[in-house]
């Protein structure tokens, strides 16, 4: 195995999370707002710069590659990227090939993502009431995500539902829909909402996981498992259905310590930490020379600027450590 990227703070940078579009199908009302100037095309990175990024990486001891957005599968040609990294599943330098997405297009793609060897994907998903899942997502439909996430498991996928906490939205449906994953089988998380782009309302919806996990400690009895990722995810057991359910809480606990990850944009910033502005332009890297070991040496300067941790605060009811990117544009 190649020797990790370590950062100043002797973390082992093993998993990339790169955004592949800032476009999305959906318009949800925490991530985007309803018209959105999306970036000129020429400023993504094509298809064929993004295999260049992520195979440096992957020669840089990168185990692990999530694709996110935007919504990953609205990219048009996204498929030749997946079949282009799926050989560094076949020879064995990459553990795992995966993605996050709003589902709505999953059906279409389940069997090819599975043939290129995905084996899990994070779907999005708030509320299993409609109009809600309208309201939340403004241009969404649920059975259209319902036929995705069906779709992925006909495929062989293994699925984990991703539900932003949101006060006064889907708090009253925490065992509807943590039933409906008991049954169906689906890995859950809960993430809470966090002060990215526009933030009208955002403090209003912050429902803090602390209370989401006392109200499922008087249904369930929960163990705390040790199992960590590198990522903000805490896992708890509920003893009474044998579920592992996630807890991504970016606010109430500081998960900086044992980040292994880092970001990229679909214009090719490279974000070391969600939570700061610091990035650096890798895109410049890729245009001005075809050299790998050029853009080695550029990931290696853009991983020693990774800062101990981020400073997203929601104490004191004000919204410290904001940051003005959208979600959408680091890609979540
Ligand atoms: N479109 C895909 C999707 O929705 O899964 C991938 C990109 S989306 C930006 C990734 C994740 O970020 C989603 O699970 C979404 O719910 C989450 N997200 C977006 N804005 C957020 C916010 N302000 N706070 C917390 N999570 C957010
Ligand atoms: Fe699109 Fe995902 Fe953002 Fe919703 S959370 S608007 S689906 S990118």
């Amino acid at each position: 195995m190649t020797a990790p990227l370590i950062d100043p703070f002797a973390r082992a940078i093993r998993y990339l999370r790169v955004s592949v579009t800032d476009r999305c199908d959906f318009r949800c009302t925490y991530c985007m707002a309803e018209h959105m100037t999306f970036l000129p095309k020429a400023d993504l990175l094509t298809l064929e710069e993004l295999d260049r990024l992520c195979s440096a990486f992957i020669g840089l001891g990168l185990r692990k590659l999530r694709v996110t957005g935007g919504e990953p599968l609205v990219r048009r040609g996204i498929l030749t990227f997946f079949q282009a990294m799926a050989r560094h599943l076949e020879s064995g330098a990459l553990d795992e090939l995966t993605l996050t997405t709003n589902g709505s297009q999953l059906a279409r793609f389940a069997d090819d993502l599975a043939a290129c060897g995905v084996r899990r994907v994070n779907v999005s998903l708030d509320t299993l009431d409609p109009a809600k899942f309208a309201a939340i997502t403004r241009w969404g439909r649920l059975d259209q995500v319902l036929e995705g996430i069906a779709a992925a498991r006909a495929a062989g996928l293994r699925i984990k539902i991703n539900a932003v906490a949101l006060k006064g939205v889907n708090e009253e449906e925490l065992f509807t829909l943590t039933d409906w994953c008991a049954r169906e089988g689906h890995d859950l998380t809960f993430i809470e909402v966090m002060p990215m782009g526009d933030m009208a309302d955002r403090l209003d919806q912050y429902w803090p996981l602390t209370d989401l996990r006392a109200r499922l400690a008087a249904r369930f009895t929960l163990t705390d498992l040790d199992e960590r990722t590198g990522g903000p995810a805490r896992y708890l057991r509920l003893e009474e259905t044998g579920q592992k359910i996630g807890l991504i809480t970016p606010l109430t606990h500081n998960f900086c310590e044992s980040c292994n990850r880092v970001r990229l944009t679909c214009t090719g910033e490279l974000f070391p930490c969600l939570g700061q502005e610091q990035a650096s332009d890798l895109r410049g890297v890729l245009r001005a020379s075809d050299d790998p070991a050029v853009l080695k040496t550029a990931i290696r300067a853009a991983i020693a600027r990774k800062p101990k941790g981020h400073d997203f605060d929601y104490s004191r009811q004000r919204v410290a450590g904001q940051i003005s990117r959208h979600m959408s544009h680091t890609g979540g």
